[in-house]
């Protein structure tokens, strides 16, 4: 029987509640204990999958291909643990399902209400499909006194009920401001932030506080005896500089022994070199580099959280610091000049992306970098744009395009609409819906031995995921080789290129998958790690 940790936000939103729930699941595990973490998301789309990217931030993608929130990838990086589809869900989700019963008949004319049928199908949902971990965390989305969240606080409030608090935790995490005109630290919003889940039955085992400066300890006690929780249990979370000191700061002040000692579990001592040698060569970088990133979605960062992350593993792994350029693709179709920007940057990617905006700037980054011989790493759109580039400037197909633009003369990248997985044939069509029918989650690619791809990975089957819906057309194959374009990664039936790189050029990988979201700080990726390599040695030429 696992034990349950529940955790929500009070205040504001925002507060880093996903990186605590992680940090939090990387401490006990660093305890011994096996760990699942699991994201409710209150918002009613079904599934992140369609949201914007500059407004929600990036869609992360797992093995078992479900869309989900970006939190997922805090929890799997931090953990090491491959989320599944049964640990996002949404209320949208959800009601799906509740109707979809209630159409078919399975609730017997019952009168379908929000408690028990909606409560139920959330309980459900947290209590089931577990591998018999010691710990499943389990983290409200939202803030609490949001009218969505309700359902959720709900249900979780009857789990602790029905397991008893010896199996469940309640964990909130809330905001202490310091407000400079009075030079003080402020307890009110906290305290109100509680009695809102006082007031859905829930009372809080352990209170997270964020905060800018020390708490004194008189103020620390008043928290407790307002929020009626137990002093130690009032622990601080002082902001850090990088993320990766998030776990090594919980730990001093207590988050993990008050935990432990909630469940009656001994305290012993967790193992904790692996964040300390982490933090170290991220505090203690023996370089920098520069590298631009390409991309559409630039204005909100957390559309590429993962690659971000992936890019500063990649810089651990050398141990060095990576400085990223955000960069606007349009700005390349607006002004001529302003590519010659790039031409001080260690190394050039280009990200993933949708739609027709903006690719011809990506286009034209792709051409500098090679043309220039500084390192290009090119992701899922990126590897698209790249054959597109060699396509139309080296190998005499000026038409060259993606059906993802419209109707082309020449679909160098196109739609498929039937591919195989196992023995299963999969089919799509140009109107089916926008949300899930892209080739989601993790695909076999074959690597063409001698190739960069399988220097770096050291092996010649590799497993990656994807998110997208056009695919290079293998048929121009040879007119691609013949213009110094390799494709040294391929699905096992040999029909889609999956990787594509040039023999010609220092560093010049791109692929049709998504790898910064199985990139960790303790197992960086390998075509990161290549990458950053590649463009430091570009920076020491400059
Ligand atoms: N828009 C492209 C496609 O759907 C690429 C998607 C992506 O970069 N994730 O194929």
């Amino acid at each position: 029987m696992p034990r349950y940790i529940f955790i929500t936000g009070g205040v504001v939103s925002s507060l880093g509640k996903g990186l605590g729930a992680a940090a939090l699941a990387s401490l006990l595990q660093a305890r011994g204990y096996s760990v699942r973490l699991r994201k409710l998301d209150p918002y009613l789309n079904v599934d992140p999958g369609t949201m914007s990217p500059t407004q929600h931030g990036e869609v992360f993608v797992t093995d078992d291909g479900a869309e989900t929130d970006l939190d997922l990838g805090h929890y799997e990086r931090f953990t090491g643990v491959h989320a599944k589809r049964t640990d996002n869900v949404t209320t949208g989700r959800i009601y799906s399902d509740v109707l979809a019963k209630e159409r078919r008949g399975d609730y017997l004319g019952a009168t379908i209400q929000v408690i028990p049928h909606v409560t139920d199908a959330i309980k459900a949902f947290v209590l089931s499909n577990h591998d018999d971990e010691d710990f499943i965390l389990c983290e409200i989305g939202g803030t609490v006194g949001d009218i969505e969240s309700l359902p959720f606080l709900e249900a979780i409030r009857q789990i602790g009920n029905e397991l008893g608090r010896e199996s469940t935790c309640y964990l909130h995490v809330t905001l202490i401001p310091y407000i400079a005109a009075a030079g003080e630290l402020k307890t009110k919003p906290t305290q109100h932030s509680v009695k809102e889940l006082q007031s859905v039955g829930i009372q809080p085992d352990i209170l997270l506080c964020r905060t800018e400066h020390p708490l004194p300890a008189e103020q620390r006690a008043k928290i407790g005896l307002f929020c009626n929780i137990r002093q130690s249990a009032v622990v601080l979370a002082r902001d850090v500089s990088n993320i990766y000191e998030v776990p090594l700061a919980y730990h001093d002040e207590g988050l993990d022994s008050e935990v432990v000692r909630h469940f009656g579990l001994a305290d012993t001592t967790p193992d904790l070199s692996h964040w300390k040698r982490i933090c170290h060569v991220v505090a203690n970088p023996e370089g920098e580099v520069n590298i631009a990133i390409v991309g559409k979605y630039t204005s909100l960062q957390d559309s590429y959280k993962s690659l971000g992350e992936a890019l500063v593993h990649g810089g651990i792994a050398n141990g060095v610091k990576v400085n990223i350029d955000w960069i606007d693709s349009e700005l390349f179709e607006q002004e001529d000049a302003a590519i010659q920007s790039l031409q001080h940057v260690g190394g050039i990617l280009v990200p993933g992306g949708f739609g027709e905006r903006g690719s011809e700037g990506k286009i034209r980054a792709v051409r500098f970098a090679r043309e220039q011989n500084i390192p290009y790493f090119g992701i899922c759109f990126g590897m698209q744009m790249a054959v597109l580039e060699t396509a139309r400037n080296l190998a005499d197909m000026p038409d060259a395009g993606s059906s993802e633009f419209g109707d082309t003369k020449l679909s160098l990248v196109g739609l498929m609409t039937e591919w195989t997985v196992g023995n299963e044939t999969l089919q799509r069509s140009a109107d089916d819906d926008l949300g899930g029918t892209m080739r989601l989650g993790a695909y076999e690619c074959h690597l063409t031995p001698g190739s960069t791809a399988s220097r770096l990975y050291g092996e010649q089957v590799i497993s990656e995921r994807h998110r997208h819906r056009y695919e290079v057309n293998i048929a121009y194959r040879d007119q691609l080789e013949a213009a110094g374009m390799v494709i040294s990664g391929l699905s096992p039936d040999g029909s889609l290129p999956e990787i594509v790189e040039r023999a010609d050029h220092p560093f010049f990988v791109a692929v049709q998958f998504h790898p910064e979201l199985k990139s960790k700080p303790f197992d960086p990726h390998p075509l990161f790690t290549g990458f950053v390599a590649a463009s430091m040695e570009k920076s020491r030429l400059v």
